[in-house]
């Protein structure tokens, strides 16, 4: 998965490198984790696993690329929104597909109690139709689809921390109630990319799905430590308890964490080590983390290595700076909580109450 690149100029697109990949797994490597992890071989996504989430139409278009020329690449890239191909792109994004299910399997079948997926393209943008966001085929809901039919799963947790919304996961699921998707994202009233209506609070997804998508938008950047663990404790891990999902996966996106240039945000590495604490307490500890964003290499690659060094059972490192969340964080929690969602009204109460009595918020 780092055999396919940018062949072209464009300032978009040209964060996302195979470097990515190999500066986390060197990271890992530096801390002594990949000898204490169990290693999963990799195998492609079927076609028939792809069109679990995917059209037909869409798999041929991808699959196209492989014999392209640099020209024809650009022009089935410029189809979409901030999306490159190459003549590997197919290859890998079926890789990355077949790591996330053989993560799923190993973790279902109890052959390892957790795991992270370290993936390449990312996943969540991409839709039934369309790449979109450097993603291609959207691991994370194939997997979801795929533990539902594989292994009658009936409650399946997303979190998405990337920093980034993951519209396409919330396009497939909206109508679901047993996938619960939960993101955060770097918002400004829809100023920031992708630029959607629906990544706002109030889109909590529809039909028999409403009350199980939770958006909470940023609406400024510098978010910092308090500001994810306090979304976290007072949005999603109430309604998360009560959803008491069978199985969680992670869409693991590290633009969300400090240096990075497109998240903008403040959260250390060790964050990343909290948040994934507190999901291990779900679903019997069955959680699968998948790579999706991260762009400065240093901050990934140790954010990655704080998510597995947790995976494996570490002591939580402490965490450091301001811990009051901001006025603008606790301004989102309240939109959110204050919806009218079936699943949420233990949270909307245990914000409420946290609300009344604080006295220590940032501006
Ligand atoms: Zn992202």
């Amino acid at each position: 998965m780092t055999s396919y690149k940018l062949l072209w100029d464009d300032p978009v697109c040209d964060i996302e490198v195979p470097e990515r990949l190999l500066s986390s797994y060197e990271q890992l490597e530096y801390y002594h984790l990949v000898g204490r992890c169990v290693h999963v071989p990799i195998r492609e996504g079927s076609e028939e696993e792809i069109m679990l989430v995917h059209s037909s139409e869409y798999l041929e278009v991808v699959k196209s690329t492989q014999t392209m020329n640099q020209e024809e690449l650009r022009r089935v890239s410029k189809n979409y929104d901030a999306v490159y191909f190459h003549p590997n792109s197919y290859r890998c994004a079926k890789l990355a597909v077949g790591a996330t299910l053989q993560l799923v399997d190993s973790v279902m079948s109890g052959k390892v109690l957790n795991g992270m997926a370290l993936v390449r393209p990312p996943g969540h943008h991409s839709q039934r139709n369309a790449a979109n966001g450097f993603c291609v085929f959207n691991n994370v809901a194939i997997a979801a689809q795929y533990a539902k039919r594989r292994y009658g799963l009936q409650r399946i947790l997303i979190v998405d921390w990337d920093v980034h919304h993951g519209q396409g996961i919330q396009y497939i699921f909206e109508e679901d109630p047993s996938v619960l998707y939960y993101s955060w994202h770097r918002y400004e009233h829809q100023k920031f990319w992708p630029l959607l209506r629906e990544s706002d609070y109030d889109a909590v997804g529809q039909g028999n799905g409403k009350g199980f998508n939770i958006n909470v938008p940023w609406n400024k950047v510098g978010m910092g430590n308090s500001d994810y663990l306090a979304a976290f404790f007072h949005v999603l891990l109430p309604v998360a308890f009560e959803f008491a999902p069978e199985l969680i996966l992670v869409s693991s996106g590290y633009d969300s964490g400090i240096g990075d240039p497109e998240g903008e945000m403040k959260a250390t590495p060790e964050c990343f080590a909290h948040l994934t604490h507190f999901l291990m307490q779900l679903a019997n500890g069955r959680l699968c983390a998948v790579l999706e964003g991260g762009y400065h290499l240093k901050s990934l690659s140790e954010s990655v290595s704080m998510t597995v060094k947790t995976l494996l059972g570490d002591p939580l490192p402490r965490i450091s700076g301001e811990m009051a969340p901001c006025l603008s964080n606790e301004c989102s929690q309240h939109l959110v909580m204050n919806l009218d969602c079936n699943i949420s009204g233990a949270a909307t109460l245990s914000l409420l109450t946290v609300c009344s009595t604080s006295s220590t918020i940032r501006p």
